[in-house]
């Protein structure tokens, strides 16, 4: 007879999910451990952490969670449209985690709904985790953590988490056929452009593009780190892509849906252009990072992008933005024309 993890599992692969393990909540521990190790090694990444403390001790803020059940969700066989390669990562572009319209989302509701039925307690935070996924899943043997400290599976590092906390004592650990980071490999720490990711397994979460291009980018204009954000405009990818794990995994052959209508409204041209209205009902809910009022962080980003990747059609943009009603897009404009002279 099957047991309950079993169920959970062929329920999983049923449902199309890549991977799935299920781990006791003691073995979080040492996530805490890790976390407490890192916080020693940089200090300068306290504050950051500080917002990451719920996921540290979930039986603080879960006292009856028994185990964790974490799933992956490649994401790798999705097109990438042309308009926007490069310059938005692609966890962002295919983010299943709160987008109805997906067959992933609806599998995550699907899976809680069975555990439910199976008598479990169950709980999840769609967009922020319950517990540290990445650890939790690499106990459940889900795949590795390499030294970028992406979770890798057969699928690269190209695949979104989900876990569950449950209030029943279970295990069943997942297999993996992931080798270990190449001897002496170091290619992702030598792409980042800012030296965010510094060593193995080490980064400054608020020195990363994907930091401050997205919740943490308060004052980008004076932020000196801007000038190396290279294509970046929301979102970084480039410590994965010069990764040579990665080498094959993007397939590329399935469209996501209402992307392909979206990616023309995201060129740099058309954000910088881009309305309230327009902002508020097709694009924050997708890139939800962002609030509702904060569409200003994707102008002073692409203005940014512009300085660093100008070319001459963009001066009259550039030049329009000096005048904008919104304080931060005007310095940027401002400091970007001296920066260029342009007049
Ligand atoms: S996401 Fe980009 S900035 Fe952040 S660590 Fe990786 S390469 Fe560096
Ligand atoms: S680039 Fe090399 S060191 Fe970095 S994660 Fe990939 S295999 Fe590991």
């Amino acid at each position: 007879m099957e047991t309950i993890e079993q169920m959970i599992q062929k329920k999983a692969y049923e449902l199309g999910y890549e991977k799935c393990g299920i781990i006791p909540i003691s073995l979080m521990e040492g996530y805490a451990e890790r976390f407490q190790e890192r916080l020693q090694k940089v200090p300068e990444s306290r504050a950051f952490y500080q917002g990451q403390q719920r996921l540290v001790n979930p039986l603080e803020v879960y006292p009856w969670a028994k185990s964790v059940v974490v799933l992956t969700v490649p994401y790798g066989k999705y097109k990438i449209p042309e308009e926007v390669k490069g310059r938005i990562a692609k966890a962002y572009l295919f983010d299943v985690r709160i987008d109805r319209s997906t067959k992933e989302y609806q599998n995550n509701r699907a899976l809680e709904k069975y555990m439910q039925k199976l008598g479990l307690k169950v709980e999840t935070n769609e967009k922020f985790g319950v517990v540290g996924m990445r650890w939790a899943a690499m106990e459940a043997g889900v795949g590795i953590i390499r030294r970028n400290n992406f979770l890798y599976t057969e699928s690269g590092s190209w695949v979104h988490l989900e876990a569950w906390i449950t209030d029943r004592e279970m295990e069943l650990k997942e297999t993996n056929n992931v080798p270990q980071c190449p001897k002496g490999c170091n290619r992702c720490m030598a792409a980042c452009p800012t030296k965010s990711l510094s060593d193995p397994y080490t980064m400054l979460p608020t020195a990363c593009i994907s930091f401050l291009t997205t919740f943490g980018g308060r004052n980008l204009p004076q932020e000196p780190l801007r000038k190396s954000f290279g294509e970046c405009i929301y979102g970084c990818d480039i410590c994965q892509d010069a990764c040579p794990m990665n080498r094959g995994k993007w397939k590329g052959k399935e469209e996501f849906p209402n992307l392909s209508g979206l990616a023309p409204e995201l060129t740099p041209e058309n954000i910088l252009n881009m309305t309230e209205d327009f902002y508020v009902e097709k694009v924050q809910s997708k890139f939800f990072y962002l609030s509702p009022e904060e569409l200003w962080k994707w102008k002073v980003d692409v203005l940014n992008y512009m300085r660093n990747n100008y070319v001459e059609s963009y001066k009259p943009l550039i030049i329009k933005a000096c005048n904008n009603k919104n304080e931060k897009i005007r310095e940027m404009a401002k400091l970007i024309c001296n920066e260029l002279c342009l007049k």
